[in-house]
């Protein structure tokens, strides 16, 4: 097939100068060689359990093929509320504050598109997840990113948001637990991050897909501070802790206008999150908490595994708090990101993401997802370990 170049022209500026994900650029390349063991993929090597499936198939059986209310079904908007009030002491209307949505990837873009005005800026701490710069250009709005660092074991440093404002700053994304560090921030932290939000009328987009995926302390939403409700659009979803990426289902939580304003842009692009995937959803929250711990307590030992073996080889690894990432220094050994995952894939077939992928700060580090069984963890890690003896022998 013939590439019309010439068509390029057609494609709007902000879009063009989008780069392309460095996650897929690798992994095509990853893809094509069998014998890798992949530390790459950002999703639970897990099955969805056998009774959120279930509730899929039973509704397919039952004939649930139809569209939904946009916001979603109001039984799975009640068990929503339900599931925050006693898992995140936070409370929502299921009518008015509560919108289901197409994984938290669609609620945090239309998050931004019914929020930002052209020009408009947003502040968020890196690395990031790769969605979060491309969605606010995506907006029409500027992406100012607060680096976080290993010493600080990747908290955002309040200091460093109040720095880094300038006027013009409507929002603050916030991730914890963080991809692809696994950072988390303590709770006096969050409290000065807030009190700041307040002093300059900042509004929260608080992205907590990895929340139940915590192994030291205890999960704290920034909306759940005092003052904060109101100025906090709280995102989460069932692709991480449910295993359920391929459901495509997330939900988003906040005041009623902006729940509201986001609805609007939901109900013109989306219309609404797949029915069985919301059935599933409401089994997940109802009668998930069992599965999800069993898979947490795993990827706990396989994380405590992996920090170990990449401290013993040199690779100076901060503890992830939360998510299934663990975040390596190799500039310790003297390697850049992109250097370190190519020569690792090409001389002993292990695929981990360069941190640059995550944008500039992350520069230095490889993100490796322990998202893989304890056994693959233990061969890649030896792999990588043979590896860069080989490289200073
Ligand atoms: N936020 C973060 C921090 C993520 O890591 C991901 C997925 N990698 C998403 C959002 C998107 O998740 P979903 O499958 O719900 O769209």
């Amino acid at each position: 097939m013939m590439t019309d170049v010439s068509s390029q022209r057609f494609v709007a500026q902000h879009v063009a100068s989008l780069p392309r994900s460095g996650i897929r650029d690798f992994f095509s390349l990853v893809a094509a060689m069998p014998q890798a063991i992949s530390l790459g993929i950002g999703e639970p090597d897990f099955v969805t359990p056998w009774h959120i499936r279930e509730a899929a198939i039973f509704a397919l059986e039952k004939g649930k093929t139809s569209y939904t209310d946009n916001k979603g079904l109001l039984r799975l908007r009640r068990a929503i509320n339900d599931y925050l009030e006693t898992d995140f002491s936070l409370s929502y209307d299921p009518e008015s504050e509560i919108l289901v949505s197409v994984g938290v990837s669609e609620a945090l873009d239309i998050a931004l598109r019914a929020l930002l005005n052209p020009g408009d800026k947003v502040l968020y701490h890196e690395p990031c997840y790769v969605s979060y710069s491309p969605s606010i250009a995506l907006a029409h709005a500027q992406a100012i990113a607060i680096p976080t660092h290993a010493s600080d074991d990747f908290a955002i440093d309040p200091d460093r948001v109040i720095a880094a404002w300038e006027p013009g700053c409507k929002i603050l994304m916030l991730n914890f637990p963080t991809n692809p560090t696994g950072g988390v921030t303590n709770l006096a932290k969050l409290q000065r991050i807030a009190q700041f939000a307040q002093e300059k009328d900042l509004l929260i987009i608080s992205d907590e897909i990895y929340s139940e995926l915590m192994y030291d302390g205890q999960h704290v939403s920034i909306a759940s501070l005092p003052g904060m409700r109101e100025r906090t659009i709280f995102l989460h979803g069932f692709s991480k802790a449910f295993a359920m990426t391929g459901f495509r289902i997330g939900y988003a939580c906040g005041p009623a206008p902006i729940i509201e304003a986001m609805m609007k842009v939901h109900q013109y692009s989306m219309l609404c999150a797949p029915i069985l995937s919301q059935e599933a959803a409401i089994e997940a929250l109802k009668h998930g908490a069992e599965s999800v711990k069993s898979m947490r307590e795993q990827y706990q030992i396989r994380r405590d595994l992996i920090v170990r073996r990449f401290n013993e080889m040199g690779l100076a690894c901060h503890l992830p708090s939360g998510s299934f990432y663990a975040f390596p220094a190799v500039d310790s050994i003297g390697f850049n990101s992109m250097d370190f995952c190519r020569q690792l894939l090409d001389q002993a077939e292990v695929a981990v993401v360069p941190g640059t992928a995550f944008g500039p700060s992350g520069a230095g580090f490889v993100r490796a997802s322990f998202s893989t069984s304890y056994q693959r963890i233990l061969e890649a890690t030896d792999r990588i370990e043979r590896f860069i003896q080989s490289y200073n022998a």
